[in-house]
């Protein structure tokens, strides 16, 4: 709510939360959200077996893949590889046709899920952590593999990668995000993708952690 405010968002035209996976930096306060809005929040069965959301009267439940439609938008959930019960993200789809695809919390790209981002307007992605930064950084050797493994996170070549499978000339904007504060640097993330998306470091947008985004229009 907080954030809504600071990026200038009424949060009473929220229609719905799409949640994708129980962890606790995507899920914590989800539901007390809606119940504030009342509003019906979408996750997973696995996601929300995982939370006790299953029998709460705001649940509503996405079968996996299965394109449903709020108030006019499409959503597409994605399956992804991530060390979480049911975990999907989403590809959504407005009236005018513009598609955002949002990104993030997987180890590895799959087949699948460049098929499903391709042709969107707006991609928010994931470019979570630099190998080598990792490698030398503070976390555990099991922590480590979780996060470098394939059902762990997105790295910034990993990231820039998929970036050049899906550019197309519809697309208008990219955003990285789930940047790791202690595995990676903003100048790392800056030169990866800069190549893929042929433009300045400078001129890649990135998603901090503690502030909200700008806010942001597909035309
Ligand atoms: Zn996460
Ligand atoms: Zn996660």
């Amino acid at each position: 709510m907080e954030r809504m405010e600071l990026a200038g968002v009424d949060s009473s035209r929220l229609s719905a939360v799409l949640v994708t996976h129980e962890h606790g930096d995507h899920a914590k306060g989800a539901l007390a959200l809606c119940e504030l809005l009342d509003i019906p929040l979408y996750a997973s069965f696995g996601t929300a077996l995982r939370m006790s959301w299953l029998e709460h009267p705001l649940f509503r439940a996405i079968e996996s893949e299965d394109v449903f439609e709020i108030e006019g938008f499409r959503v597409r959930p994605v399956i992804v590889p991530h060390d979480s019960r049911e975990p999907l993200q989403f590809v959504i789809e407005a009236r005018s046709e513009k598609r955002l695809g949002v990104l993030s919390d997987l180890g590895c790209v799959t087949r699948n899920i460049v098929k499903a981002y391709q042709g969107c307007h707006g991609l928010q992605l994931e470019a979570n952590h630099d190998p080598v930064m990792l490698r030398n950084g503070p976390y555990p050797p099991k922590l480590q593999a979780r996060v470098a493994g394939n059902y762990g996170h997105l790295s910034n070549r990993q990231c820039a990668e998929l970036i050049s499978c899906l550019a197309w000339s519809g697309l208008q904007s990219v955003t990285a995000g789930h940047i790791s504060e202690k595995n990676n640097a903003e100048q790392l993330v800056r030169q990866e993708l800069s190549a893929a998306l042929a433009c300045t470091p400078d001129s890649v947008t990135l998603l901090p952690q503690d502030e909200p985004s700008a806010w942001f229009e597909l035309r």
